[in-house]
């Protein structure tokens, strides 16, 4: 069978759907650790967050958030969990976003604790570079197209917008001015 996640999305595989549009679908995940807990599930089929189409991204995230206030209006505490890769709990190789409820002692239900191991100062500082060298480029990469495709549209805007004021400011004064000439005709 086809990717689980696009087959609840397209709606092959039954769900309690909960919102949908275009680009993502909302679902009570039917395995929670407590009831009304919800995956958002984008209809793009990527495996990782940052290979999702910027729009969509920005759509599921804004969900999460929304989605989140919902799950936290009924209960203390909210999760928002994005496992990318495996070893991060991604049973599914489709990106979805699970709005988890928290409540008091729940640890026995929702595991998320890790080994808290103090860094020393040079680990830490030769991390502090290392997470640099790799932004650089990936920063690079993400920004690139959004700035060639804004450039652009600003000039043609700029470029356009002074040309049809000068053409309105034109065609004022002539009104203005056949205005001016028909009032003194009728007066003479
Ligand atoms: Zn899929």
């Amino acid at each position: 069978m086809e990717c689980l996640f696009c087959a609840i999305a397209s709606g092959q595989i039954p769900s309690y759907k909960i919102y949908e549009d275009n680009d993502l679908v909302v679902v009570l995940d039917i395995y929670p650790a407590h009831p009304g807990q919800l995956l958002i599930i984008p209809k793009q089929h990527v495996t990782f967050i940052w290979e999702l189409d910027r729009e969509i991204l920005h759509k599921i995230l804004e969900a999460s958030v929304i989605f989140a206030k919902v799950i936290g209006s009924i209960y203390p505490s909210v999760t928002i969990y994005i496992p990318n890769g495996p070893y991060a709990g991604q049973r599914v190789p489709h990106v979805a976003i699970y709005i988890i409820p928290r409540q008091e002692n729940d640890q026995n239900k929702i595991v998320m604790e890790w080994a808290r191991e103090k860094l020393d100062d040079n680990t830490a500082k030769e991390w502090v570079e290392k997470i640099k060298n790799y932004l650089d480029p990936i920063l690079d990469q993400w920004l690139a197209p959004k700035q060639k495709e804004a450039k652009p549209e600003v000039k043609e805007e700029k470029e356009e917008k002074p040309k049809e004021d000068v053409k309105d400011i034109k065609q004022k004064i002539e009104a203005i001015k056949k205005w001016f000439l028909d009032l003194n005709d009728t007066n003479q």
